[in-house]
């Protein structure tokens, strides 16, 4: 999850590119044959001229990120440093409930269970996970270390 390095045909709708350093929304990519030969991609964006760049080149992507404010100034992205997401099962007929757990053996297992003893068989699964949001220097910053040597 996060900033990636992908090859620019690679790229799809609703991407973040980092174009000279700045980041922005991917609307569509087509791709193209360069007027002297060699496959092309052009991305166009959310606001802002198309870039054509090689099919191969290598570029910077945020993927799953969710633009919030101005796209230059701060996005959302799932939390990875806390525990994952948490998912509760409640029976939709006596409302009784597993209890927030982060694994899905323990959910089918308990739902197996409730029915098997009560006879109820209809499940609400309710989960929860979190995000944060970040100015994109951060998200820059960080994307610097990413960067393979
Ligand atoms: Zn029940």
């Amino acid at each position: 999850m996060g900033e990636r390095w992908v090859v620019a045909v690679l790229v799809r709708a609703g991407d973040l590119v980092r174009v000279r350093g700045r980041w922005r929304r991917v609307r569509a990519a087509r791709d193209e044959l360069f007027p002297m030969g060699g496959p092309a991609v052009v991305l166009t964006f959310t606001q802002g001229a198309p870039w054509r760049v090689h099919a191969a080149e290598v570029v910077a992507v945020r993927r799953g990120a969710t633009v919030i404010d101005s796209p230059s100034d701060w996005l959302l992205s799932p939390e990875n440093s806390g525990s994952g997401p948490i998912a509760e099962m409640e029976c939709t007929t006596c409302l009784d409930s597993s209890g927030p757990l982060d694994e899905l053996d323990g959910l089918t297992g308990w739902c197996l269970a409730h029915a098997r003893h009560v006879g109820h068989t209809g499940f609400r699964r309710t989960v929860t996970d979190f995000h944060r949001a970040a100015r994109c220097d951060r998200v820059r910053g960080n994307l610097a270390t990413d960067v393979p040597p």
